[in-house]
């Protein structure tokens, strides 16, 4: 995808004396006292916000924090908190601007952070009003926020419109750098691995990627539905039957293509759905009417594991048992482990993925961890998501 890189602006130059305006995310989880709990995110946009200091320019950085209520601005809606947090990141002082829309105060060389934008009244609805001023306090809008990128609202959408010259600044270019290389240019053979809990709210992704993929890799609650649809009895376990149509739809168009969609050939089930419930490793088509499948079984996980080692590009979302508890784990722990061994290019992203992904500490062994969960599953979907449309077409 074609956009303009804030860092290549930099490279070029073309910052310094500039009015820089950096839509981050900067949403982080807050205590009952607002204190800060997980700080991810403030030091993740650390790197866009020194590159326009070190280029010279007067940047003005806001965030979306929470849900507030447009027009109606609340002590827990502020930024106050993040404003501290990325003064002590940065090693200067980071004051904090409410009431912004009309005008801001900033020097080439400074910094500031300007309120909640969800505070102003026609964000979320990407006003055109509010979007044309917002551009108006800026010469380079920069857009560093991947985890709204799925959202037109002013800041992410209507700015990119109006603003001089609108950019894409680095988390949000690695972003594009890494669904590129995994979904529009992949080395094949390109296998994604779509888990968790239940089947509809990931049927889109489902036949988005039967569209692509060499391999569809079903786990959890997403492969019961696909087992019962393979004729195969699940007992008492999570599954959607009213979804054996589109499941039996997925498996079809993936053979048309001359592409497969394993079926698990052993599973771990229970009798109650329970950490301390005993586990009991079956072969998929021995499976009583009283049995929960809560796992994938150790053949099952090998037999994945294999072709996730032979893979050239894999895409994993959600994990294939219910790993958070431990007699349930073993199979999300083996494709962790698959993929992190791999010489694929790799990509993953999904909250429970993600607390996967730290469990089994394969960090560093993953190509590319995509932090925006919503974004992240709408381009699975196959979507274009509004904030890169619109860099692009600025682009061009
Ligand atoms: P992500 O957040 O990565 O997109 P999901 O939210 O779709 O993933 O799914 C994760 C959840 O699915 C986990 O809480 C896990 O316990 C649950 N899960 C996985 N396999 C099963 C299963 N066989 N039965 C019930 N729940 C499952
Ligand atoms: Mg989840």
């Amino acid at each position: 995808m074609n956009v303009i890189r804030f860092s290549d602006l930099c490279a070029q130059g073309k910052v310094a004396g500039q009015r820089v305006f950096i839509r981050a995310d900067l949403n982080v989880p807050q205590d009952d006292a607002g204190r800060i709990t997980e700080d991810t995110r403030v030091r993740a946009s650390v790197p866009c916000i020194q590159a326009a200091l070190d280029a010279g320019a007067a940047v003005m950085v806001t965030s979306h924090l929470g849900r507030p209520t447009e027009g109606a601005f609340k002590p827990e809606d502020s930024l106050a908190p993040v404003a501290e947090r990325l003064a002590e990141l940065l090693g200067r002082p980071v004051p904090l601007v409410a009431n912004w829309v009309d005008g801001v105060d900033v020097a080439p060389g400074q910094v500031v952070l300007l309120e909640n934008c969800r505070v102003n009244k026609g964000e979320k609805k990407n006003d055109e009003a509010l979007a044309k001023k917002m551009a108006a306090l800026c010469d380079i809008y920069v857009n560093d926020a991947f985890g709204t990128a799925h959202r037109a609202e002013a800041t992410t959408y209507g700015i990119a419109q109006f603003a001089k010259i609108a950019s894409a600044g680095p988390l949000l270019a690695a972003e594009i750098d890494a669904i590129t290389k995994a979904l529009a240019h992949p080395a094949r053979p390109l296998v994604a691995i779509v888990a968790g809990s239940k089947v509809s709210t990931k049927l889109t992704i489902l036949k988005a990627l039967a569209e692509k993929v060499d391999q569809l890799i079903v786990g959890g609650g997403i492969a019961n539905t696909f087992m019962l649809a393979s004729g195969l009895s699940i007992g008492k376990s999570l599954a959607e039957p009213d979804l054996l149509d589109q499941a039996k739809a997925v498996i079809e168009a993936m053979r048309a293509r001359g592409a497969a969609v394993p079926i698990p050939v052993d599973v771990v089930t229970a009798k109650t759905f329970a950490a301390d419930a005993a586990a009991t490793v079956k072969a998929a088509d021995a499976v009583a009417e009283d049995d929960l499948i809560l796992d994938i079984g150790p053949k099952t996980a090998e037999m994945l594991a294999a072709q996730l080692r032979e893979a050239g590009t894999i895409v994993w979302n959600g994990p294939v048992g219910v790993f958070e508890f431990e007699a349930f784990s073993h199979g999300t722990e083996a494709i962790a482990r698959a993929i992190a061994q791999s010489k694929a290019f790799s990509i993953a992203g999904g909250g429970d993925t993600l607390a996967a992904i730290a469990k089994y500490g394969i960090e560093k062994d993953v190509g590319y961890i995509s932090t925006g969960g919503g974004a992240f599953l709408e381009i699975l979907e196959g979507k274009t998501l509004p904030a890169f449309e619109i860099l692009s077409r600025r682009a061009s």
